[in-house]
């Protein structure tokens, strides 16, 4: 379909991204034979998927191990009221609605989570990687992958109206682990469905997510450096930090020293599940002391009712799941029926 009336045709579809000289005829083809990764399709993920489905990137394999719910719809951009009566898939959904906006691009939906099992098999003959998640553990995952296969990675997250975007390019610009050694232990910070979000930050970071992501796939990535941009839409507000200088310090272990802590399983958190008991049991990969009242601050608005806390436990309840966290980090989450959705359930509520 043309875009406009007066194109020519179908082979106008791209013209007005041609046009802008940056990308040009070359990058547009460039483009075209592109093929990336996308992990998580949720609100990110979605914008993601669809902006560059309709800039023509010639291949995209989408993972999600989740569904669509209706409270997806303020900012999941590509689903509606239909996939969430449906319960469909968030890949597969995704899929179908992105083949009715550009039938050209191959779509691959994969309805799994992504592990230190199957990660570098899903990640192989891709060009880039886009992080759609919204967890740290699968982005410290990510990040080994990239870096051992030198393949470039877009970080990017965001919670209440904040967001973060890095792009990286291994061994060009820092990596994740280059800038934040360690992710922050779970039950530490707020997560979307503890502190909300808007569906403007998630635009604004997957869009400059997006942008990154034409200029390496056009042949750009060149001229990336590792600028860290923090963004707080409520307040207008643009941070840039300059992280280049992390990668020329070279104390990275991932980068210097090829240790794939995350790849290796080494710092994989710990799914196990418990029979006869509809329930999953997560154990973080580090041990730490998780302040329960914290979390259960956190958690209050989301719960069917008030959390019940002592010095040992905290125990609430959330859609049709029990979640019972202790001190170390380790949690029981009754009503899941697997090992994605209870690591599932702990990333949206706990954090990690
Ligand atoms: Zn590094």
């Amino acid at each position: 379909m043309s875009d406009t009336p007066g194109d020519p045709g179908p082979s106008d579809r791209y013209s007005r991204q041609r046009l802008y000289k940056q990308i040009g005829p070359a990058g547009q083809e460039k483009l075209g034979r592109a093929r990336a990764i996308l992990i998580g399709c949720g609100a990110l993920g979605t914008v993601l998927a669809e902006t560059l489905v309709r800039a023509g990137i010639g291949f995209l394999r989408i993972v999600d191990r989740d569904y669509v719910e209706l409270n997806n719809l303020q900012r999941q951009v590509l689903f509606d009221e239909q996939d969430a009566a449906d319960g469909a898939p968030k890949a597969v959904s995704a899929a179908k609605h992105l083949d009715r906006i550009n039938s050209a691009v191959t779509v691959e939906p994969v309805v799994a989570d992504a592990h230190a099992g199957n990660v570098e098999s899903l990640a192989e003959r891709v060009d880039l990687i886009l992080d759609g998640t919204d967890n740290f553990e699968t982005r410290y995952l990510i990040n080994d992958v990239a870096v051992k296969h030198g393949i470039p990675w877009v970080y990017g997250a965001c919670v209440g109206a904040e967001g973060m975007v890095m792009p990286i390019i291994p061994r060009q610009t820092p990596c994740l682990r280059c800038v934040f050694d360690q992710p922050p232990p779970p039950g530490t910070g707020p997560t979307c469905d503890t502190a909300g979000v808007l569906g403007s930050i998630v635009q604004i970071v997957a869009g400059l997510q997006a942008t990154a992501a034409l200029k390496i796939l056009t042949g750009r990535a060149g001229e990336l450096t590792g600028r860290l941009i923090q963004v707080d839409a409520w307040d207008w507000a643009f941070h840039e930090f300059d992280m280049q200088p992390a990668l020329r310090q070279g104390r990275c272990v991932c980068c210097r020293d090829g240790r794939y802590d995350y790849l290796s399983g080494q710092q994989a958190s710990r799914t196990v599940t418990l029979c006869g008991r509809n329930a999953v049991q997560i154990r973080p990969a580090s041990d730490s002391t998780i302040d329960l009242a914290e979390v259960a601050a956190r958690v209050k608005t989301a719960a069917k009712s008030s959390p019940k806390c002592n010095r040992y436990l905290l125990r609430f309840e959330v859609d049709h799941y029990q979640i019972t966290l202790f001190q170390d980090g380790r949690a029981i989450i009754k009503g899941a029926k697997g090992a994605d959705e209870g690591r599932s359930v702990y990333a949206k509520y706990i954090g990690a």
